[in-house]
């Protein structure tokens, strides 16, 4: 990309206030806290895979970073550095101009610094790299689960799935349902005050980024402990339970994906700590069943009777 310097000190330069040297070096220097470990986690998004080529560009500049803060959000981490990995089909500056100011808003609305990356030509795919801090030995990790815990959402999910089935035209939602469904889907809003403040409560955690099913069952295994979830407690929006009759909504709640919202466990005795979080952060925060022993996970209706979750695995949960 002839330019490519030109557009890293344009778009990609900003001033840092975590690092000792950001961008424009071979590599950055940074010095970790003393007394934390340093969390470390990636999350690439490739256009018509995780987005779709033509969304807006300063939303996706905003999902880039929110989708790695969320990671670090799940271990309990506070969010500090990250670095930008570009390949892109073509110097599109307006486009560039966009992501890179999506990009920036929210790194600057976490105190995170973009700190290096790498940019080449090539199919439209984003990389971030995040790294955070989080006290040595009280990250909140999947393997913490124990029997008697409560399981416990952060918002309510299913509705980033639900507008990618209206715009896959699987399902039809009115236009005004649409876009709150959409702001889900494009705009994740990643929980990192409620991972702080959930070390040292919270036993086990993930964040829901492939479905609840899915994520809840990589903690069972993790913790090697069985789960109850209450299908009727689980947090939805006004939107998807009108629509919860039906087979794509219910799909779009248990195994849709691209949530961002915690899900962790909490020794039940923890119960009012955690309702009194929810207050402080103004975030819903719903008890969703319980952790016991054994193996696997049963979802139970209202009635406590076991529904189906299929066959083939929480993985192709609804994939036919
Ligand atoms: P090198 O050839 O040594 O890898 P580059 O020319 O790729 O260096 O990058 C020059 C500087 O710009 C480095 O500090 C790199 O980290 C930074 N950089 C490159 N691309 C990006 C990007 N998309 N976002 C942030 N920093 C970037
Ligand atoms: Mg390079």
């Amino acid at each position: 990309m002839a330019s490519e310097f030109d557009l890293i000190r344009r778009f990609f330069t900003h001033p840092c206030r975590n690092a000792v040297l950001g961008v424009g070096d071979d590599a950055a220097l940074v010095r970790p806290t003393p007394g934390m470990e340093l969390a470390v986690s990636s999350d690439m998004l490739v256009a018509g895979t995780h987005f779709f080529p033509d969304d807006d560009p300063r939303k996706l500049g905003g999902k880039a970073l929110a989708v790695n803060l969320s990671d670090m959000a799940a271990m309990g981490a506070t969010p500090r550095w990250a670095t930008l990995a570009l390949a892109l089909p073509e110097a599109d500056e307006g486009w560039l101009q966009e992501f890179s100011a999506g990009f920036f808003d929210a790194a600057r609305k976490y105190s995170v610094d973009l700190i290096g990356g790498d940019t080449t030509r090539g199919p439209l795919t984003l990389c971030v790299q995040i790294m955070g801090e989080v006290t040595a030995g009280m990250a909140l990790r999947r393997s913490g689960a124990r029997p008697g815990d409560e399981i416990w959402v952060s918002g309510h999910l299913g509705d980033a799935a639900l507008a990618l089935a209206h715009l896959q035209r699987r399902i039809e939602l009115a236009p005004h349902d649409a876009a709150s469904c959409l702001a889900a889907l494009h705009s994740p809003v990643p929980r990192v005050a409620l991972g702080e403040a959930l070390v040292g409560l919270a036993h086990g955690m993930i964040d829901v980024s492939d479905g609840l099913l899915a994520d809840l069952s990589h903690i069972l295994e993790a913790s090697r402990v069985a789960a109850d979830v209450d299908f009727a407690a689980l947090p939805v929006s006004a939107v998807l339970r009108a629509h919860l009759h039906g087979e794509v909504a219910r799909t779009c709640l248990l195994a849709g994906g691209d949530d961002y919202e915690l899900c962790f466990t909490a020794p039940s005795s923890r119960h009012e700590a955690v309702m009194a979080l929810s207050r402080r952060l103004d975030l819903p925060l719903t008890p969703i069943g319980m952790i016991r022993e054994g193996e696997g996970m049963r979802l139970l209706d209202a009635q406590g009777k076991e529904m189906p979750i299929g066959t083939r695995g929480f993985d192709h949960f609804g994939a036919g």
